[in-house]
């Protein structure tokens, strides 16, 4: 269904959505941030989770010279790791962080019952993640985030523009067709300081009591929510993608 972004000249049709993913898909990462910044200006957002994608986006944008708001979705249930990597970015980029306000886990406990992220993590997801997600993108008319194809056969069909009817908004992907290596060799050719917990075998990170390392010969997100058949958070699962951060 057409609608258009309540913030921005850029009104949505499948046929402008088919063109600019057509036409931005050969864009390098930085002409692509440069593009949305000149496109949706202050109606920019990018969300960070603090791994090694979200290094990489704060660092390129502040190469570039692009001050963009910065989402994130706190859970709370952090590694002290994950936080302690938060505030040095957020004082060596100056980054404008907003945060969402979530309940709080004993707030949850009370509501829900102790460890709901045991007996119903989509639940869980749903209150610290995808609701706060929610409200933090009504005031933007794009959001960046560091998914790539190559994290899940569910990511494969990413395109580096396309519109969110869920969200209401354009999902910009810099690194759509970045692959891990190339996401760590930028990481390392800028000297660029990302979560210690990868060099702990955590290729994919969230909260504590759903994230294990992961083996050399498993795939990069079998470390999150393993033993379930839980595969996504549920925050970009809105109908034009199905990946999860
Ligand atoms: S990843 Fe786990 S702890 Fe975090 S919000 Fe989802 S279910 Fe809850």
């Amino acid at each position: 269904m057409a609608g258009s972004s309540p913030q921005l000249g850029l009104e949505y049709s499948p046929e402008l959505a088919e063109r600019l993913a057509h036409e931005l898909e050969a864009l390098p990462a930085e002409e692509l941030l440069s593009w949305a910044a000149e496109t949706f200006g202050e109606k920019l957002c990018l969300t960070c989770s603090w791994q090694k994608q979200s290094s990489a986006l704060v660092h390129m944008l502040s190469e570039l010279g692009l001050r963009v708001d910065v989402i994130e979705l706190d859970t709370e249930l952090f590694f002290r790791e994950t936080y302690e990597l938060r505030d040095r970015l957020v004082e060596r980029y100056g980054l404008n962080l907003i945060r969402p306000k979530i309940i709080s886990v004993a707030e949850q406990h009370l509501q829900e019952g102790a460890n709901l992220w045991e007996r119903d993590p989509d639940r869980c997801c749903h209150i610290r993640k995808v609701e706060p997600l929610e409200r933090a993108l009504e005031p933007y008319g794009a959001w960046i985030s560091g998914v790539r194809r190559d994290q899940s056969p569910s990511r494969a069909g990413l395109k580096k523009v396309q519109w969110s009817e869920r969200y209401r908004l354009w999902r910009i992907h810099p690194f759509a067709d970045w692959d891990e290596k190339r996401v760590w060799a930028y990481l390392k050719v800028n000297e660029i300081e990302y979560n210690p917990l990868h060099d702990m075998g955590y290729r994919s990170i969230g909260c504590i009591p759903c994230t294990r390392p992961t083996r050399p010969d498993e795939e990069e997100r079998a470390g999150r929510w393993a033993g379930s058949d839980k595969l996504e958070c549920g925050i970009h699962l809105d109908g034009s993608t199905t990946e999860g951060n």
